[in-house]
């Protein structure tokens, strides 16, 4: 039996999910005529308050595109030094956007309203213009942390007074959402923009949908022709998509419990130094120095047991979908059981 816990994307789609994308009705989405995604875009922009919707390949597109509708070139955005934008999207903030970054060291991924406050150049003509706050809930990098509505209330007044757009990379925010309970237009109404993806915990094949305004979503539609993003009869996609928001949100909560029980077998091991407190369904663990994480997962594979390394003597478990508790029972055997 493989386990393979290197990230919530590994799912196969249920066979019920498959039968949706099978009986989807599609026409050609480049002129705006896919019925299935035109559903699924209406239904993930009303689900947080929104007026509109753009389904697209990855959360790569949906952030890059974000990003570049809200700013100009030779701005700078605002982010945390954790976030997926800055770190996994292949530089696309200055290639796409010609856009630099000015790195928040935030609570374990997450910023708040003063450090915002505190890091917006002023007007002058030698300054890089602040234009754009990026914010990611949950946060990857950081091991699932989230944010709680009080303080996206306060970088909102903040970023409203200062005319600064706010972008959220929500790839795993309905991970954020199954553990505060806040409602999606309360989280919709603190953004100008929202990424959501529906190919993580959600076990979708493919995509994710940016969310906001109709003026912006038209800007959006532009971008993502322009980035190779138009898609035709991509309703069996968009099938998926709302399959998974229609089953997948509330089971999220099996995720978390399920990391959490990682998290609780790997404190009485001798061999984990620390582990980053498991808030949602991802797990960060750090290696003494004398175990290099690449030895460790190799090791774990003769096992079957898949993980991701995440720096020299790092690891990182993601929970999902097709991690079962027969699953969880076996990973606790094979990490029960390593040795050098
Ligand atoms: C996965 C992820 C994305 C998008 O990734 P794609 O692989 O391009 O879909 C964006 N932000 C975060 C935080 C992610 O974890």
């Amino acid at each position: 039996m493989l386990i393979d816990l290197r990230s919530d994307t590994v799912t196969r789609p249920t066979l019920t999910m498959l039968e949706a994308m099978f009986s989807a009705k599609v026409g050609d989405d480049v002129f705006n005529e896919d019925p299935t995604v035109l559903l699924l875009e209406q239904k993930s922009a009303a689900l947080f308050g929104k007026e509109a919707g753009l389904f697209c390949p990855s959360g790569t597109m949906t952030n890059q595109i974000a990003i570049k509708c809200h700013t100009q070139p030779g701005d700078e955005l605002l982010c945390d030094i954790n976030s997926h934008i800055y770190n996994y999207e292949g530089g696309g903030i200055a290639s796409n956007s010609g856009v630099q970054s000015k790195l928040i060291h935030g609570d374990r991924g997450r910023l708040n309203a003063l450090q915002i406050k505190e890091n917006i150049n002023g007007d002058f003509d030698w300054l890089a213009k602040t234009s754009l706050v990026c914010l990611e809930n949950t946060v990857n990098k950081a091991g699932g942390s989230y944010y709680d509505l009080n303080t996206l209330q306060e970088i909102k007044q903040v970023c409203q007074q200062h005319h600064l757009s706010l972008h959220l990379d929500g790839a795993r925010i309905f991970n954020a959402l199954v553990e505060t309970n806040d409602s999606t237009p309360e989280i919709g109404n603190q953004f100008d923009s929202i990424s959501i993806c529906l190919s993580k915990g959600l076990g979708a094949p493919v995509g994710s949908v940016l969310l906001g305004t109709s003026a912006f979503i038209k800007k959006a539609r532009r971008v993502r022709k322009v980035f190779g993003g138009g898609m035709r009869q991509v309703g069996y996609l968009a099938a998926a998509g709302i399959y998974a928001l229609d089953n997948h949100i509330q089971r999220l909560r099996e995720d978390h419990q399920r990391a959490k029980a990682i998290e609780n077998i790997l404190l009485t091991l001798p061999y984990v130094k620390n582990v980053i407190p498991v808030d949602t369904n991802i797990v960060i663990f750090e290696l003494p120095q004398t175990i290099l994480a690449v030895d460790f997962a190799l090791k774990l594979k003769e096992q079957q047991l898949l993980v991701s390394v995440f720096g020299k003597h790092t690891i990182r478990l993601v929970t999902h979908l097709d991690f079962t508790d027969d699953h969880l029972e076996a990973c606790e055997g094979i990490l029960k059981n390593y040795s050098k």
